[in-house]
This record gives C-alpha cells, sequence and structure tokens, in this order.
C-alpha cells in the first residue's frame, strides 16, 4: 500500500487546522479522502476561542470510547464548552487549578447542564 497525504482536520471543529497528515493507506479508498483526524492539537481558529476562558471538554472513560484518551483514562466525546472562571468556581471541588490551566474535564452531565443552560452555541460568556 502506498503512502497517502492529506490535510489534518481539527478534532474539535471538523475544519482544516493547516497541517498535513500522512498515513499509510489500508484500502484504495484511502487515495480520495479530504481530510483526517490525526490529533487532538487544536486549529489556530479553536485556539484562539479557547484563549477566551476556560475551555471544558465532556469526556467518557476511555473504555467505554474507541477514541484514544484525551487525559489518562479519559476520552473526548468530542463537545467542549467555553466558560468564565465564575463557573469553574460554582461547579469544581478544585477550581483554581482549572482556572490557571484553563482547561478542565466534565462529564455528561455537567455537559447536557451546560448545554440547557446556554444553548448550542460553544462560547459561553
Ligand atoms: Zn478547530
Amino acid at each position: 500500500m502506498r503512502m497517502v497525504q492529506c490535510p489534518e482536520l481539527c478534532f474539535w471543529c471538523g475544519e482544516a487546522t493547516g497541517r498535513t497528515s500522512v498515513f499509510e493507506a489500508a484500502s484504495p479508498e484511502d487515495y480520495d479522502i479530504p481530510g483526517v483526524l490525526a490529533s487532538y492539537e487544536p486549529c489556530p481558529a479553536c485556539r484562539r476561542t479557547w484563549g477566551l476562558g476556560v475551555v471544558l471538554f465532556e469526556v467518557v472513560d476511555e473504555h467505554s470510547s474507541d477514541r484514544p484518551p484525551l487525559t489518562p483514562g479519559y476520552a473526548p466525546t468530542g463537545r467542549w464548552f467555553i466558560v468564565p472562571p465564575e463557573t469553574i468556581r460554582e461547579y469544581f471541588d478544585y477550581p483554581e487549578q482549572v482556572i490557571a490551566t484553563g482547561k478542565g474535564i466534565i462529564d455528561n452531565v455537567l455537559a447536557d447542564y451546560l448545554m440547557d443552560s446556554f444553548m448550542q452555541g460553544q462560547v459561553i460568556h
């Protein structure tokens, strides 16, 4: 099989990251794929958005997902939210640690709650 080179897609938004990924084709169809999810590295647009607040990633136990873990033991669902520090202080046991890193993980219960509270848009202010 040949090596295929194609645009890398951002896991978080589905847009092209501007990077290129190279992989070994597993079948002839692989020669035509428009893009590939290569990593959890955000595209520049997502990275900019994440800088607006604290980003919360919805995760599941890694054993219940076929995705690689985002953080040990937990795989991302693909849903994420930008919230202000006040929201972190309201829902996390160790909020200052989450606020300092700018990133946290949440379960589907809190993710559903955030969805209901703030409607679809992924940017929450
Ligand atoms: Zn993106």
